[in-house]
């Protein structure tokens, strides 16, 4: 079967594999639309999950089913379906701790373009399909159902991790697609008074439309100072960061009341430390909690998300900025998601012809 590969860091190609086979509890599947990832930039050309030789990329994307295990109870060929990126082991012991997505070590539910082929292929393999596809809502476009794989699920994680409360005043650091959806789920979750920090017109736009009331610049001096100008000195009660490097923290916990959460689901890709500034952070005794977090994965949390978009309740339709239709079109729709044109949020490619 033919898929697109990172050959070596830095270095893209199409290549030839075998087939994936399939276990008794596995699904194999044929992608329908598969989007690019932020991700996929850091994992080709800053090597961020380490080197990887002719491993197929893409974590990202709706298929439809063509083999089963003999275990499989609720998928079979030819059932269209909604993947997550994260595919855990559900009967690991870290699945059991609650911790899906470090089932089999840190960070190793994300198989998909890091320990194992991923989407942009012919054929793929899926991990305990009962737990981890779900079906995909008969009305969803390709489009919407490839934002359901990560960036819905990402966006809402860092508000779970954030825990945000009805009323509280929220900050978003970053309004790529994922911060744009930490927004949108901040607004599902009550908060009051949304302030985002990020200045491209495309993403302020989407913003606005998913509820953000006030825009910060980070190039306009610190995050905090604005952040408490507007604030009336107070901060405010949760931080999602979903951008910046390790230095943002140090602005998320001078932003933040005593008692307040942070919320991290950005990948920190350099840089040895974060920094929580002693004063700002009560001496040591001001109740401010960090939580970064790799989102779960799996089936339930699709399914409940997937009906979120069906419901009308969450649009995610604002993200696909760029679709593409026809194989040949990945590798530009990757170099478009590394290049960061001003006006791309997500580019989507619609497999409708032959690879
Ligand atoms: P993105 O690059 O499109 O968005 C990040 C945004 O942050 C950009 O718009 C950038 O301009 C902005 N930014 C840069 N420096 C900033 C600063 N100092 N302060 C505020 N904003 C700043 O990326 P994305 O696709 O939205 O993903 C966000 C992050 O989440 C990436 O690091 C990605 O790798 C990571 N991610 C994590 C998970 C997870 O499960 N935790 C899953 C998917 C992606
Ligand atoms: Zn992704």
């Amino acid at each position: 079967m033919k898929g697109f590969a990172m050959l070596k860091i830095g270095e893209v190609g199409w290549i030839e594999k075998e087939r994936p086979t399939c276990g008794p509890m596995d699904a194999i599947c044929r992608p329908l639309a598969i989007a690019i990832c932020t991700s996929d930039v850091h994992t080709v050309w800053e090597g961020a999950v380490g080197d990887r030789h002719n491993m197929i990329l893409g974590h990202e994307g709706c298929a439809e089913v063509v083999e089963v295990g003999s275990m499989v109870k609720d998928f079979k060929p030819g059932d269209k379906v909604l993947v997550p990126a994260i595919t855990p082991d559900w009967n690991s012991l870290e699945a059991q701790a609650g911790y899906s997505m470090h089932s089999g070590g840190m960070l190793a539910g994300w198989k998909f373009s890091n320990f194992k082929d991923g989407l942009d292929s012919e054929f793929f393999h899926v991990n305990d399909a009962d737990g981890n596809l779900a079906h995909m809502p008969e009305d969803m476009s390709l489009e919407d159902a490839c934002m359901l794989s990560d960036m819905v699920p990402t966006g809402f994680h860092g508000v779970e991790l954030a825990d945000i409360q009805f009323g509280d005043t929220v900050l978003v650091i970053g309004i790529g697609p994922v911060g744009l959806m930490s927004v949108a789920g901040a607004r599902l979750r009550g908060a009051s008074r949304i302030l985002a920090v990020g200045t491209r017109p495309t993403c302020v736009e989407a913003a606005k439309f998913y509820g953000a009331d006030e825009f910060i610049s980070y190039k306009n001096g610190t995050i905090e100072d604005q952040v408490l100008a507007m604030t009336d000195g107070k901060g405010v009660d949760r931080v999602v960061v979903a951008g910046g490097g390790v230095q943002t923290f140090e602005s998320a916990v001078k932003s933040l009341k005593p008692g307040g959460k942070i919320g991290n689901v950005n990948y920190l890709g350099s840089g040895d430390y974060i920094t929580i500034p002693r004063v700002e952070w009560g001496v040591g005794m001001g109740h401010k909690q960090l939580q970064g977090g790799l989102m779960p994965g799996g089936r339930l949390r699709m399914e409940k998300l997937g009906a979120l978009v069906s419901s009308g309740k969450l649009d995610v339709s604002k993200l696909s900025t760029h679709v593409f239709h026809g194989w040949e079109h990945i590798p530009e729709a990757l170099q478009l998601m590394k290049d960061k044109p001003a006006d791309l949020i997500k580019p989507v490619v619609i497999l409708d012809n032959q690879p």
